[in-house]
């Protein structure tokens, strides 16, 4: 078993997830298992409470664990499925250490940061190598190096180094060399400051991965090795991307970050053949087709919120071979200046995932605008609540009708939640979470996208379609195309009379990968470039 540590220095949003994650593609297509793992400083026991300006979107396992986003990113980038042994907070460390001390595991003993705290973080990384059985397991420390709260997961690693052998494990350090304009020049003091810092607690990287406007040139890698003690090829040049983050991959292994790492882990595998992520990246470049996705949200200001829905619209695209341009529409602004003038000229409007009511009104609005216009819509979660408030409204003229969630005194609950649900009190973990199975109707447009009668998609919601309505709604033209295989939960609607207008209570955009663009925004992006075209006749 091997492990690679990666740390980060400098500051944050250097892009360490993604270069963790783009390590695992290229070890991934060198024939190795690989499997990676998250430790997060942060106090909270998940991000799952936590608002999207704190943390950006949460990414939902199959097996229901609310975690980072970067967890995202390992699962875009690679083939590997995780589960929540592969996210580490300091909350659960300490929820594990004091439960154990209540039950008087430690009997007698005062309980401390080194050895109790560090004992459980490297528990994780053994607990996920034996679950896992992979060959390589890559594990990211959030935060940035000289942060207190990183403290104690930085002297873990040291001591799990130091235990397995430096030929078993290794670190690998993100750092950040800025360009000053007034100088003109690349500078690497604040590298060398980082990596400082981190012998200063014990640990020596191995490879350090420059994050850079510019590119490093000789002279600056040979001044970098000198000074952080670093040999030369392993001072390795990751500028910034040109047109996509899935470059990453074909970057790192021309600087031959693959081979060193087998070298220095001694690692026997092949070098990996990238030809189809190439061909991603020629798609991703220069595509055949373009066309324009309207997504309708309230955290738009801000690009994380919504990474995954971003990512599988991008997937979409290369599966049509079309560029996708993303206009990321305010729903308030639609409230105060109509559909109309926002939504016109779009080949396709989506309204993700979300919560409370802000923007709420003119996430509805686009959703009528779509219905009315044939513009293909594609609805996640709360984005199929919407649509089914919108058609009872607007449709079955059910005055007033609402989501529970946003008017609880509404006369038509058509969005409710069930009574288990009702009896939840405390917040945290405590959705309808995970992967779940749906069965698909026989002749509907989802069952043909997936090809597939059963899929099993990821949820993160309380509330559900109120069955009371269901009659009324099929006897309109709106189809339940998917549901629980009880039957009792509504899973995928669609409207019959219109070319494209899906929407599902689970998020299939967890499950959408470049190599494998999920079959739903493969279908909607089809649909978005035939409205296009449509429209240009
Ligand atoms: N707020 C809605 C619910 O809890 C939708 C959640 C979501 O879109 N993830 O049911």
């Amino acid at each position: 078993m091997k492990y690679i540590f990666v740390t980060g220095g400098v500051v944050s949003s250097l892009g360490k997830g993604l270069t963790a994650a783009a390590l695992g593609t290229l070890l991934e297509n060198r024939g190795l298992k690989v499997t990676l793992q998250k430790f997060d400083p942060y106090l909270n026991v998940d991000p799952g409470t936590m608002n999207p300006y704190q943390h950006g979107e949460v990414y939902v396992l199959d097996d229901g664990a609310e975690t980072d986003l970067d967890l995202g990113h390992y699962e875009r980038f690679t083939n590997v499925k995780l589960t929540r042994v592969n996210n580490l907070t300091s909350g659960q460390v300490y929820q594990t250490v004091l439960d154990k001390e209540r039950r008087g595991d430690y009997l007698g003993k005062t309980v401390q940061v080194i050895p109790h705290i560090t004992d459980e973080i490297k528990n994780r990384i053994h607990q996920l190598a034996e679950q896992s059985k992979a060959d390589v397991v890559i594990t990211e420390i959030g935060g940035t190096t000289g942060d207190i709260e990183g403290l104690p997961f930085l002297e873990a690693i040291r001591e799990f180094a130091l235990e397995v052998g430096y030929n078993n494990a290794i670190f690998m350090h993100v750092t950040y060399v800025p360009f000053i304009k007034a100088a003109g020049e690349l500078k690497t003091k604040p590298t060398q400051q980082s990596v400082a810092k981190l012998r200063e607690i014990g640990i020596a990287p191995h490879i350090l991965v420059c994050r850079c406007e510019r590119p490093l040139d000789k002279d600056l890698r040979h001044k970098i090795s000198l000074f952080c003690n670093i040999p030369y090829e392993a001072v390795i040049e990751e500028k910034d991307v040109d047109h996509s983050i899935y470059e990453v991959p074909l970057m790192l292994q021309r600087e031959r970050v693959d081979d060193l790492v087998c070298r220095l882990l001694h690692l026997d595998a092949p070098a990996p053949n990238m030809a189809h992520w190439q061909e991603i990246i020629r798609k991703l470049i220069a595509p055949q087709h373009r066309v324009r996705i309207g997504v309708v949200g309230k955290y738009i200001e801000l690009n994380d919120a919504y990474k995954s829905v971003y990512e599988a619209i991008i997937h979409g695209g290369v599966a049509n071979d079309c560029g996708v341009e993303i206009q990321k529409v305010d729903a308030e602004t639609i409230e105060r200046e109509g559909p109309e003038k926002i939504l016109k000229g779009l080949g396709g409007i989506l309204v993700p995932g979300g919560f409370g009511e802000r923007g709420i009104e003119g996430k509805i609005m686009a959703a009528k605008y779509a219905r009315e216009n044939k513009v293909p819509y594609l609805g996640l979660c709360l984005g199929m609540q919407i649509a089914t408030i919108e058609f009872a409204r607007n449709v079955l003229k059910l005055d007033k009708a609402h989501s529970t969630e946003f008017d609880p005194g509404t006369p038509h609950p058509v969005i409710a939640l069930l009574d288990d649900q009702k009896k939840v009190t405390k917040k945290g973990g405590t959705m309808r979470l995970g992967a779940q199975p749906a069965q698909l109707v026989v002749g509907s447009k989802v069952a043909h996208l997936y090809g597939a009668f059963v899929v099993n998609e990821r949820h993160r919601h309380r509330y559900e379609f109120n069955n009371a309505y269901r009659d009324r709604f099929a006897k309109a033209d709106f189809v339940f195309s998917g549901t629980s295989p009880d039957g009792k939960l509504v899973e995928v609607i669609e409207l019959a009379n219109h070319p494209f207008f899906i929407a599902s209570q689970f998020h299939p955009e967890f499950h959408s990968k470049p190599h494998k663009p999920h079959p739903l925004f493969r279908g909607f992006i089809a649909a978005a470039h035939a409205h296009t075209h449509r429209k240009a006749l």
